[in-house]
């Protein structure tokens, strides 16, 4: 029986479903086949082998039925001799004894056979019994196979979930596959690229390495060269420095040849709206080279009015000639002025302390001709800005040769013999009285107290400081009427010069001073209340003037005295005066016939400066 289970467990497996086993050969009529003998059953005709139970019971069957006669039916009936006439009943008598012999026969046969029969269903009983039992067991059997085949079935459910998962898987894998196959094209193409330019930088790189091995060759000639060239560059800035000091050797020789002192005299035009002079007042005689010559005469014919009244002739002239290191006349520009200077702004960045003045009554040109016309026209800058432009850019220039300079700017007004502070900003203002100290116990250097010192580096901030001196003023002036004619402003540079790599050191002070007006006090005025204040300033002034005269005097006559202290205006310029220093003053002239005798004082004063000559200058080196 499990060998003809075997295949067909076999073909579940190969079809891919359970196929339901046929169990109907236990269930068919198995005793009507057996009483019919029909020749062999599809069990005996078959291959298939049965299992050896069900085979010996089947066998047994056929075997009794070969044995079994066949029915009497089948077996021809003696046939009678016709109808035997009623009334031979010893014929019709001996006919039914044949034939009740003949149905004792078959009776007999009949009872054989139903023994025969009676044991074949025993036989049969038995062998269905044991049918039943095989019948039992294979269900038995078929259960489990039915259950093993669900089992199975599930298992092949799960396989087939888990292939569809899998294909699923396998798909996706395949895409990757196919992404990553794309993604590894792309990345050899890549890399041929790469591997290309790798090969083109190694070729460059060896042209390179090439280059610079011939490169290092020139290297080590040109640092030979170099080398060659320190050493050359080194006998050089040593001839540059001196050819450097020897320059301001010279330049100061050359200031000297001037004149320690010198005195220029400036007229200014005539504004608008002024008489126009007399032609012949003001002359500026050509020097010796003619008119090429720059001015250096001035003559000024006055004439003589009270002998004139006195004589009643035409009113005499008298001309004054006066001779100065250079003459401006009504035309000169402010740029003519200050090339003449620029030399003394050198001097005093070589070091020696360099002191400029404005000289003259008010309204001659003396603001004009230091501070310039405020407006912003570069061609009206006075002397200040002018210099300090010339100071920075020489200070630059100077750098390429080691040299380092800074400078401290400081502006105050002198009035009445006060000190003032035109720097002065925000609460400073007025705060504080302004005195000159010496900057430290036992030294010579000067300074305003509470007055500010304001290092500069440039134009604008020097620009700066001018505006705020001009506002200072400007407040000062409301309150007190042309206070700023009346008192003297010095603008006060500061310069230090180091040469760190040959420790060379050099500081002086560069003085621009704008003096109050020169002009005295009508002697036929009414001293009124305001008069008599106006008459204290021209004192304080004329006192201040003069003091500075004898100052130049005594300095120039090396007298052993010099009145510094007479005046604060010497005792703040005091450095700047005299030994060392150089002195430029500039006497500032109207051009009106109405100011001869205020121009005649100013032009006089001019004189006797000019005729001082004051000892050689020493640069202030340290
Ligand atoms: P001060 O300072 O001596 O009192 P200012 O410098 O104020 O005199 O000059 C008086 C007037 O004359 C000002 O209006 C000024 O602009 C003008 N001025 C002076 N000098 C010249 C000059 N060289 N060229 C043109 N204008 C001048
Ligand atoms: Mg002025």
């Amino acid at each position: 029986m499990k060998e003809a289970l075997e295949p067909a467990k076999k073909r579940t497996r190969g079809l891919g479903a359970v196929t339901k086993i046929d169990t109907s050969r236990s269930k068919g009529p198995l005793l009507s086949s057996l009483s019919q003998p029909q020749g062999p059953t599809a069990a005996q005709k078959g291959p298939k082998k049965t299992g050896p139970r069900g085979c010996t019971a089947v066998g047994s069957v056929l075997k009794n039925q070969k044995l079994a006669p066949t029915a009497p039916a089948q077996k021809p009936v003696r046939k009678r001799p016709g109808k035997r006439p009623d009334w031979d009943l010893k014929g019709q008598l001996c006919d039914l004894t044949e034939e009740l012999k003949c149905y004792r026969e078959k009776t007999q046969k009949l009872d054989q056979e139903n023994q025969g029969l009676q044991e074949q269903l025993k036989e049969a009983q038995e062998q269905a019994a044991a049918l039943g039992t095989e019948r039992n067991t294979l269900e038995g059997e078929l259960a489990s196979v039915r259950t093993q085949a669900e089992q199975c079935q599930q298992k092949l459910e799960a396989l087939c979930a888990r292939v569809l998962e899998l294909e699923e898987w396998l798909g996706t894998k395949e895409n990757l596959i196919q992404e990553l196959q794309k993604e590894q094209l792309e990345l050899q193409e890549e890399r041929k690229a790469l591997a290309t330019r790798l090969e083109e930088q190694e070729r460059r790189l060896q042209a390179s390495e090439a280059a610079l091995l011939s490169n290092e060759s020139e290297v080590v000639c040109l640092r030979q060269k170099t080398a060659a060239q320190v050493t050359l560059l080194a006998e050089q800035g040593d001839r540059l420095h001196g050819l450097e000091m020897e320059r301001r050797r010279l330049h100061n020789q050359l200031q000297e040849l001037k004149g320690n002192i010198r005195v220029f005299c400036r007229v200014r035009p005539v504004l608008a709206g002024e008489p126009t002079p007399s032609p012949g007042f003001l002359l500026f005689p050509h020097g010796p080279a003619g008119p090429s010559d720059p001015p250096t005469r001035l003559s000024l014919s006055r004439s003589d009015d009270r002998r004139s009244t006195l004589t009643r002739a035409p009113a005499p002239t008298t001309r004054h000639d006066f001779s100065f290191d250079r003459v401006f006349p009504p035309g000169s520009k402010q740029e003519e002025v200050f090339e003449e200077i620029s030399m003394l702004v050198q001097s005093a960045l070589d070091g020696y302390p360099v002191c400029i003045f404005a000289y003259g009554q008010t309204g001659s040109g003396k603001t004009f001709t230091m501070e310039g016309r405020p407006g912003g026209d570069p061609q009206l800058e006075g002397l200040i800005p002018r210099a300090m432009r010339h100071l920075f850019s020489v200070a630059q220039e100077m750098s390429g040769q080691g040299w380092t300079y800074s400078f401290v700017a400081s502006y105050v007004e002198i009035y009445n013999e006060t000190v003032r502070d035109l720097l002065a900003t925000g609460t400073r203002k007025g705060q504080g009285e302004c005195e000159i100290r010496r900057a430290r116990p036992g030294s010579e250097e000067l300074t305003v107290t509470n007055a500010r010192y304001v290092p500069v580096s440039c134009e604008r901030e020097v620009e700066a400081l001018l505006h705020l001196a001009h506002q200072n003023r400007a407040v000062a002036r409301t309150a007190q009427n042309e206070r700023s004619s009346r008192s003297h402003s010095v603008f006060q540079l500061q310069i230090s010069g180091e040469h760190a790599a040959r420790g060379l050191q050099c500081v002086a002070p560069l003085n621009l001073v704008d003096l109050a007006g020169s002009e005295r006090l009508d002697p036929g005025l009414t001293l009124g209340p305001g008069e008599r204040d106006r008459l204290r300033e021209t004192q304080s002034i004329n006192s201040s003037l003069s003091t500075l005269g004898l100052v130049i005097m005594a300095l120039s006559n090396k007298e052993s005295h010099v009145p510094y202290r007479n005046s604060k205006l010497t005792y703040l310029l005091q450095n700047s005066l005299g030994g060392s220093a150089k002195m430029l003053m500039f006497v500032n002239i109207s051009p009106l016939e109405e100011n001869v005798s205020e121009s005649l004082n100013s032009l006089r004063f001019a004189s006797k400066v000019n005729q001082c000559v004051i000892g050689t200058a020493q640069a202030n080196k340290k």
